[in-house]
């Protein structure tokens, strides 16, 4: 069986699905692994690197199996052959043109971000392994952008008070933002509509912000939380411009998967914020959690720094490809049996990363976003 690597072309994509390390683990499994050339560059890892692991150079689309890292582009989508396998991140839920486009041409796609969240595909869960990337950065973004310390300091010109820092969301990237925040020195508070994080929360060392909202717990299934009503929505908005307005900084990557980021911070909140404060929202990429964002932007609004970062795992894709590497390599383990290619659709999570098969969409939630009935 070969799999195969393309060198990624979404603007900003400098992760690579394979790094040098698992490509040779997979040969050394008897796979054969082609990688396009320049494929690792972007996450410096130079040809040479992979021709060593055991891979050979050539056509990133030819494989049995294509493993990728950002959805493919229509032009892409022609490059693979019918029949052949595709695994990535495919936005299932938002990216409905792709995803017919792969049923048309034939593909058996699976969706990084649909593997089932269950215990037994943890080493497969790409969506936390990236989120964990994404919150570490973001609380350097906010530390760098902050024109004031987050530790607090006892110097000869006098002490410094430590910075606060809300995070709003503590799902896999918000928690990584606080443990990172907490280690820069800051006092983190953090908020989420899950009440199952309160503990998570307190066991990085920050404080759960306590919001009046008569909300008793907002976690549905699959440990996600659901979207609140307007009205709830609402009074959280109220509540928290007023908690917002004693930060130096805050971190937002609340989401509801499928659906337009919550709207958490208002305008009046960051009028609230004192001047050189600064925002970092995570979820720019699905609308923003800020009123205010402009999402790819940093903008300086009522003279408060308010960053959107795009794609933010791949600002750091050295260990972004790195984790990501694993989590392909641990599905592949799944697909793949004496050497070939063995897919068992009895499998949960094979049965549920599966997005296209047959030229069918199969997967409920794009079927759904895509307008298929049954
Ligand atoms: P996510 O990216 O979908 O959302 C980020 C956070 O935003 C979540 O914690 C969510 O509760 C929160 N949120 C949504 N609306 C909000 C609002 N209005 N106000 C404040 N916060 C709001 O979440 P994620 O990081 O992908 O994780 C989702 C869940 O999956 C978590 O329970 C996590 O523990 C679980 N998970 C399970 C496994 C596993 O068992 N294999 C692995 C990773 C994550």
């Amino acid at each position: 069986m070969n799999v195969s690597v393309p060198k990624e072309t979404a603007a900003g994509e400098r992760r690579v699905a394979l790094v040098p390390e698992v490509a040779g683990r997979l040969v050394q499994d008897g796979l054969e692994v082609t990688v396009e050339s320049g494929a690792g560059e972007g996450a410096h890892h130079p040809d040479a690197a992979y021709e060593e692991a055991g891979a050979r150079s050539g056509d990133g689309f030819s494989g049995d199996v294509v493993v990728k890292v950002a959805p493919p582009s229509a032009d892409e989508i022609g490059r693979l052959a019918e029949g052949s396998v595709l695994v990535g991140f495919l936005q299932p839920l938002t990216a409905s043109e792709t995803i017919r486009a792969l049923a048309d041409r034939g593909v058996t796609s699976f969706a990084m971000e649909a593997i089932p969240r269950i215990t037994r595909a943890q080493s497969m869960d790409a969506l936390s392994s990236q989120a964990t990337v994404s919150g570490y950065r973001a609380a350097l973004i906010a530390a760098q952008e902050l024109p004031r310390f987050f530790p607090m300091l006892t110097t000869a010109a006098g002490t410094v008070r430590p910075a606060k820092v809300l995070v709003l969301g503590a799902g896999v990237a918000g928690l990584q933002a606080i443990a990172t925040a907490r280690r820069l020195g800051a006092v983190v508070q953090a908020f989420d509509v899950r009440s199952a994080v309160k503990e998570q929360i307190e066991s990085l060392g920050a404080r759960f912000l306590e919001l009046d909202m008569g909300l008793e717990d907002a976690e549905a299934a699959g440990g996600y939380a659901r979207a609140l009503t307007d009205e709830e929505q609402q009074r959280q908005r109220e509540l928290l411009a007023e908690e917002i307005g004693k930060m130096d900084a805050v971190i937002s990557t609340a989401a509801v998967p499928g659906r337009r980021a919550p709207l958490l911070v208002t305008e009046q909140a960051v009028k609230n914020m004192s001047p050189g404060s600064v925002i970092v929202d995570l979820a720019a990429e699905t609308g923003g959690n800020c009123e205010l964002t402009e999402p790819g932007e940093t903008v300086v609004k009522e003279d408060v720094i308010i960053a959107g970062p795009l794609n933010l795992a791949a600002s750091m894709p050295d260990h972004a490809s790195s984790l990501y590497a694993r989590n392909v390599q641990s599905l592949l383990g799944l697909m793949v049996a004496d050497g070939e290619l063995s897919l068992d659709f009895e499998d949960e999570v094979i049965a549920g990363a599966c997005i296209t098969r047959d030229g069918q969409i199969v997967h409920e939630g794009a079927k759904q976003a895509a307008g298929v009935t049954a």
